[in-house]
């Protein structure tokens, strides 16, 4: 039943059930969901993990249920010394039955109230199995590309031959890769160094994808137009491309560290299009002598930059202390040095002129949809995937292939700020930003497919 609401809203009196996964790149899209799917009318509910809880007083307007997890077991080995299959397993596991009781529980105490479905991260690949054994459907939100859903969906983990081992030595590294020639071998070395444990959580999670309800991706049609059309042949379900979801709700109330805001006084100073701005996200971590060379790449290119270090992400440093001699002091007023930045804001800022990133999916559709060039360094998972989309087939930025060498940092710079090669990249990034645009307005893709989700919620 469907009655209209004071504020014009139409309230359908359903709940939908949300479970994101705990970690910066997934709680924003789910949270983003969440707020999307509120102002179509529909009730809200959070299940989530004590582990990197949202904080439920930004969102008076949903409930939040909390569960007992395990995490805090395996968290203290994080970043760099844990294996990542090996922990995604683990939260698959971990919190099984405090999901399945609250789940119920809510489902006994919903009443009149009906629960249209639970909608999880597609990582929790577990709660396919409790949704099933209580008749709830259930989709899934991945917030990765398609194209990386389809490379997973193809890649030979467990193949005996050298796929994940190949070094810049073997003749094969810089060639494509046959079953997904957008990749080259190179990049493939880069997305695990445990192919079999990939192996069985790529499988896991592909396989309760294809088996449940439906699809939501954070991503838009004119973005990944041929792999939405080939997606049908092996995710035989719904799928909704109705991204990019921070476009209609930004992510700093989800963000789980303290953003400095205090650099937009400095921002503000800087010349149009001048800053590169460099942030390789949540997880990625970097070694002692990498940091150095980032450090000095950036000191000698001699552009402003903003720089967002993460305390922990040099391994073995605290924050700043592995920094090269005298670094503050002869770059002086030119560079910025933030633990954690407002990063929607500052790609939206007109002094900024290029973003190097990790190419997270999330930091990687904020950098279209402001126009702004990448150059990318990614770590591992679905990153070099990302990488190569946005060099190769985007032709929107570069990829520092061969890893974080001052003299190659420099020129990837030059390469994206100055010239004819980086007006051309400027300009096909602001054409994808002006497609985002009409995707999400009244009759675009992003519109048209959030209306069919709705609907297809509605009807359950
Ligand atoms: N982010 C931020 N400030 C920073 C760095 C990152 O707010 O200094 C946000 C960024 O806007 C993005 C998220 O953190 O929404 C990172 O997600 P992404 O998928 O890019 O990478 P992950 O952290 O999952 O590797």
């Amino acid at each position: 039943m469907e009655t209209n609401g004071s504020h014009g809203i139409t309230v359908r009196c359903k709940r939908i059930i949300l479970f994101p996964l705990p970690f910066q790149g997934h709680i924003s899209p789910m949270i983003q969901l969440a707020n999307i799917l509120h102002t179509h009318g529909f009730k809200i509910t959070i299940i989530h993990t004590e582990y990197n809880s949202p904080n439920p007083s930004n969102y008076p307007h949903f409930i939040f249920k909390s569960i007992k997890d395990r995490f805090s077991e395996i968290t203290d080995k994080l970043p760099g010394n844990l294996d990542t299959n090996y922990f995604l397993k683990h939260l698959n596991e971990s919190c099984v039955d405090s999901f399945r009781d609250c789940l119920a529980a809510l489902l006994a105490e919903s009443g009149e109230e009906r629960v249209a479905c639970v909608i999880t991260d597609a990582v929790f690949y577990f709660a396919q199995a409790v949704a099933d054994d209580l008749k709830l459907p259930r989709i899934v939100l991945r917030t990765s590309s398609i194209g990386c859903v389809l490379a997973y969906n193809v890649l030979p983990f467990y193949s005996k031959k050298a796929y994940f081992n190949l070094t810049k030595q073997d003749s094969d590294y810089e060639e494509p890769v046959p079953e997904y020639p957008t990749l080259k071998f190179k990049d493939v070395v880069k997305i695990t160094n445990n192919p079999q444990g990939m192996g069985d959580f790529t499988s896991n999670m592909l396989s309760q994808m294809k088996a449940s309800s439906g699809i939501i991706w954070n991503t838009f049609k004119e973005l990944e137009e041929c792999e939405l059309e080939t997606l049908p042949q092996d995710f035989p379900v719904p799928s909704f491309t109705l991204g990019p979801f921070h476009k209609y709700f930004s992510a700093s109330t989800s963000s789980l560290i303290v953003q400095d805001r205090t650099i937009f006084s400095w921002l503000d100073k800087q010349p149009s299009k001048s800053v590169v701005y460099v942030s390789f996200g949540s997880v990625a971590y970097i070694t002692e002598s990498e940091f150095q060379e980032v450090a000095h790449g950036l000191d000698n290119m001699g552009l402003p930059f903003l720089w967002a270090i993460r305390p922990g992400m040099v391994v073995g440093s605290e924050w700043l202390e592995s920094l090269p001699e005298k670094f503050l002091e002869r770059v002086g007023e030119r560079g910025r040095i933030v633990k954690w930045s407002p990063q929607q804001e500052v790609l939206a800022h007109p002094a900024t002129g290029c973003f190097w990133t990790h190419n997270g999916w999330n930091s990687t559709l904020e950098s279209i949809c402001e126009g702004v060039p990448m150059i990318c360094s990614p770590w591992f998972v679905d990153q070099p995937i990302n990488a190569r989309y946005v060099s190769d087939v985007w032709k929107i930025g570069v990829l520092l292939e061969d890893g974080f060498k001052r003299v190659g940092i420099e020129k990837a710079i030059k390469r994206v700020m100055t010239g004819k090669e980086g007006q051309e990249m400027r300009d096909r990034i602001t054409c994808l930003k002006e497609k985002v645009n009409l995707s999400l307005a009244e009759g675009g893709s992003s519109f048209r497919s959030l209306n069919n989700l709705v609907d297809y919620i509605s009807s359950f």
